[in-house]
């Protein structure tokens, strides 16, 4: 069971045991009691919805790193959606008021936030292929919904809201979080959430479309395979906050990027970025780190998904480990490193094995079953196109090779 499943069911167990020791404010049936649980539990999911989104240190360590959480998010969000429908269903069944719609302005108000949540979430899941910051200006509006449920918990719930109760005590702690999270999230983050400030000391092609480029920032930490949110010359807006791994620290403070024209905002930057431009810096994230595995390990690049496993081997990997190294590429012209990389197989306890498209085509896990022996346990640690990863997987178990356990960074949060 993943660590954050576990602290989901803690968050569940938490809040029917607080509604279990208390009584509702007025005399109602036990569905309408019930109803209200599932209302309480929606609040709680929502709010950890909006706690992920503040970026905190805490939420790599729940989720196993920030890029995993915005999956949880995800799907936190929906199953929310889902208490919040199951509480309006046996609420309008057992308390006819409500259906006529003519109950209070506060019930109405749960209907309306209903609505607009469900409209939000519909656009968030449809509405993939909008531009991403146009897709984020209109994800930031759940806000709304989210506030307009609270107005509808504290205005007809049949609970008393703000007495010294087991549920209300825990809800106002958890609604508190939520509002919190919130306002950081859509008013502060943008200010508050870079403290590393520098400027650009090197700018290199390092392949067709990617740039490689360092930045001085003295005292920020990183440990290797982890992403900051980077921006470029803030104030003039020109590079809004993108997620990029660190491909090297050196000793000297110069924190290392390999970035590769994918979309609009890289694309620009690829071809516009240059000495001088001021680098702001998020504080690093992620926990896609080998050297917390097993020693014998497989290490799958696929593209610009080579910058995680760079950063590994720029800071030296203990002898202790044993590792075959996959590098995909479409072909050598776009691909960062391939030189350091090759060097890597004489000099390191980590073999290499190039997958040129142009000549071998797909990396396949038949090729990757021809270095291992039949027994052995090994990890995967992988970083490249979502797609890759989900044709090699099906494969390896097809092969009936079975890795121990493998270890993906994802490249993409929505
Ligand atoms: C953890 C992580 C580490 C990454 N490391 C690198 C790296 O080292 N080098 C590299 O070249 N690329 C890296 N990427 C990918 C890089 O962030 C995207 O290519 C870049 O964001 C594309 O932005 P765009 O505006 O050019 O393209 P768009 O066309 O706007 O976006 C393409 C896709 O990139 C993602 N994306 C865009 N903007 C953002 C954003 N602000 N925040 C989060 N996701 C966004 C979205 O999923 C979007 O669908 C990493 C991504 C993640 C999540």
């Amino acid at each position: 069971m993943k660590r954050h499943h576990l602290h989901m069911a803690g968050l569940v167990a938490v809040t029917v045991a607080v509604w279990s020791m208390t009584r509702p404010s007025v005399d109602i049936s036990t569905a309408l009691e019930v109803a209200q649980l599932f209302g309480a539990l929606s609040l709680v999911g929502l709010a950890a919805v909006n706690f992920i989104t503040t970026r905190h240190g805490s939420v790599d360590a729940i989720f196993g790193g920030l890029d995993k959480s915005y999956a949880v998010h995800k799907r936190l969000s929906v199953a929310s959606l889902a208490l919040v429908v199951v509480h309006v269903v046996i609420a309008v069944e057992n308390e006819p008021a409500v259906e006529a719609g003519g109950g209070h302005g506060a019930s109405a108000a749960g209907v309306f936030s209903l609505v607009a949540f469900a409209l939000l979430t519909l656009v968030a899941l449809l509405a993939r292929k909008l531009n991403y910051e146009r897709w984020k200006a209109v994800h930031k509006w759940m806000v709304l919904p989210y506030v307009i449920g609270l107005i509808h918990y504290y205005g007809a719930s049949d609970y008393a809201v703000l007495a010294w109760t087991p549920l209300s005590l825990w809800l106002n702690v958890v609604n508190l979080i939520g509002v919190a999270s919130c306002f950081y999230s859509v008013f502060l983050y943008e200010r508050l959430g870079f403290p590393w400030r520098g400027r650009v000391e090197h700018v290199q092609e390092v392949a067709a479309g990617t740039v490689e480029f360092r930045v001085r920032m003295n005292g920020f930490t990183a440990r290797p395979g982890q992403f900051v949110f980077l921006k470029v010359n803030p104030k003039t807006r020109r590079f809004p906050s993108h997620p990029f791994t660190v491909s090297g620290l050196s000793e000297r403070g110069l924190v290392q990027f390999t970035v590769k024209s994918l979309g609009d905002h890289t694309a620009r930057l690829v071809r516009g970025l240059t000495v001088g431009d001021a680098v702001w810096l998020s504080r690093a994230h992620g926990r896609f780190d080998y050297s917390k595995g097993r020693p014998r390990q497989v290490w799958i690049a696929g593209g610009i998904g080579i910058a995680p496993f760079r950063s590994f081997y720029e800071a030296g990997v203990p002898q202790v480990f044993d590792i075959d190294l996959f590098y995909a590429y479409n072909s050598e012209a776009e691909s960062p490193y391939l030189r350091e990389v090759k060097a890597l197989d004489e000099e390191s306890n980590i073999r290499v094995h190039l997958c040129d498209f142009t000549e071998t085509g797909f990396l396949t896990a038949r090729r990757i079953r021809q270095h291992l022996h039949p027994e052995e346990q090994f990890d995967v640690y992988f970083c490249g196109p979502k797609a890759m990863l989900g044709s090699l997987l099906p494969q390896l178990a097809d092969i009936e090779l079975k890795p121990a356990s493998v270890h993906y960074e994802e490249f993409q949060f929505k």
